[in-house]
């Protein structure tokens, strides 16, 4: 018998990548209208947990009114011989991979960040329970993770306990974002890998360092350390930093090895402490986003929990979609909360003095860490709702960035040259792609798309 043969609807990694829209949804829990929501693991001792127990504390899926969105947290206890507190970010962090190995179900993002929903389908199929979502969840930690000797769950949709426990798993995450606080990269010999998101975006990979945070804001390099240590087969591993080639950009020997094999070749160097040139890839699911603003030649910030348009007129999903899938952007770049505590937080372009907007609320977080001299020189949107309002802000407050527009020099503009494109003869048959000149290079990304093709030919073009 298989391991989910009395779960109504499929299980295993080929679900995983599943989207699911808000038409086709029965149930949306958490996601970006809730302000409650979280997902929390907590190790505790082996007298503690009830192995296989699931609580439902609220209303069960059929108690939730089809298409709406609800406030909801996951709470799972952990007790091992090897279990320790170290371990929590990383198993809580591998909710998001088996949850979305359900047929219907959708898991993003982490945290006081997550959105889940399950498809109108799976839950006709009969996938009408959080029991059975324990039942899966508990099957997938017990094989995936043999240290984990007994582990329990408690699904909590009821309003005021879930805001209850949002409050307490708040400061969960923010003790342990303090453990690595004051170590340094320099001091440590290796760093770790995680290769977790592969599945959404396959050339990413995050480099986990004391004072590079992951990008989802879930795995510290403590919890990098405990997890290769006790699950050495899995996504997270050790990176021997090797020799350092820049000190200012955070550039390594070893980093450029590893990301080289893990991306497939597909990405060479990468460099720790920036935003251009070769930065850290993004996958999908940072906390935020850094963007560069060429208008004042500075940068913004946003989260994700951040509703409005920022302060060039992009929202954050906007500035996600521009950054995620495992590329390298110039000048947008996925970043969690905890790295823009570091003092390595774009350190190479200029870190703190180059920051010019950001939300309220996350400034409000991360103030405490914030240059003193810098903090009130960056503007939110309580004080600017546009570009032109930023720059007389930044002069008004006199902002380092402003010293860069005088030092910059104005560039004579040159007459607009008639540019000819290129021409190419087309077989009969073929038209060429209106507006893009034909012979020119062209790249396509298609998302989400199933391409079917009776053959394929791959053609060494030499010469090239
Ligand atoms: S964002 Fe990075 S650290 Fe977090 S799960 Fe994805 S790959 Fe791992």
């Amino acid at each position: 018998m298989s391991m989910f043969e009395d779960i109504p609807v499929g299980v295993g990694i080929i679900y995983e990548g599943e989207r699911i829209r808000g038409r086709e949804m029965q149930v949306e829990l958490g996601g970006p209208r809730e302000q409650y929501k979280f997902e929390l693991v907590q190790a505790r001792g082996m007298d503690e947990v009830e192995d296989g127990k699931i609580t439902i504390i609220g209303p069960d899926i059929p108690g939730l009114k089809q298409g709406t969105n609800n406030p909801f947290g996951l709470l799972v206890e952990v007790a091992g011989r090897e279990v320790e507190k170290d371990l929590e970010g990383v198993i809580e962090r591998r909710i998001h991979e088996y949850l979305n190995f359900i047929e219907g179900f959708m898991h993003l993002n982490q945290r006081y960040d997550i959105q889940l929903r399950l498809s109108k389908k799976s839950y006709e199929r009969g996938l009408n329970s959080f029991n059975l979502i324990g039942k899966i969840l508990y099957r997938l930690f017990k094989s995936e993770m043999p240290f984990i000797e007994k582990i329990q769950f408690t699904f909590i949709t009821d309003p005021p306990t879930v805001k209850e426990w949002y409050e307490k798993a708040m400061r969960v995450y923010e003790e342990r974002d303090a453990r690595a606080r004051g170590m340094s990269d320099d001091e440590v010999e290796v760093f770790y890998g995680c290769s977790l998101c592969q599945s959404f975006a396959p050339t990413h990979l995050c480099v986990i360092t004391p004072q590079r945070y992951a990008n989802c804001g879930a795995i510290s390099w403590f919890d990098g350390r405990a997890t290769a240590k006790v699950d050495p087969k899995g996504p997270v591993f050790e990176i021997p930093k090797g020799a350092l080639i820049d000190p200012v950009k955070g550039e390594y020997e070893g980093v450029n090895r590893t990301i080289q094999v893990k991306s497939l070749g597909e990405i060479q160097r990468v460099q720790l402490y920036t935003a251009f040139g070769y930065p850290h890839t993004s996958c999908g699911c940072f906390e935020g986003v850094a963007f560069y603003i060429p208008e004042v030649d500075g940068f913004g910030l946003v989260h994700r929990g951040f509703k409005g348009q920022t302060v060039n007129g992009l929202d954050f999903v906007t500035l996600s979609d521009l950054t995620a899938g495992g590329r390298q952007v110039d000048g947008f770049h996925g970043v969690s909360i905890e790295y823009m505590r570091s003092p390595k937080f774009l350190q190479a372009d200029g870190g703190w003095s180059r920051i010019v907007w950001m939300p309220s609320e996350i400034k409000e977080r991360v103030k405490d860490f914030i240059p003193t001299d810098i903090v009130d020189k960056i503007a939110t949107e309580k004080e600017v709702a546009n570009l032109e309002g930023l720059r007389s802000f930044l002069k008004e407050r006199g902002h380092p960035i402003v010293e860069r527009w005088i030092e910059a020099k104005p560039v004579e503009a040159e007459a607009p040259k008639e540019v000819v494109a290129p021409t190419l003869e087309l077989p009969p048959g073929m038209v060429p792609i209106q507006g893009i000149p034909a012979g020119m290079g062209l790249k396509i990304i298609l998302k989400n798309a199933k391409i079917r093709a009776e053959r394929m030919i791959i053609r060494v073009e030499r010469g090239k």
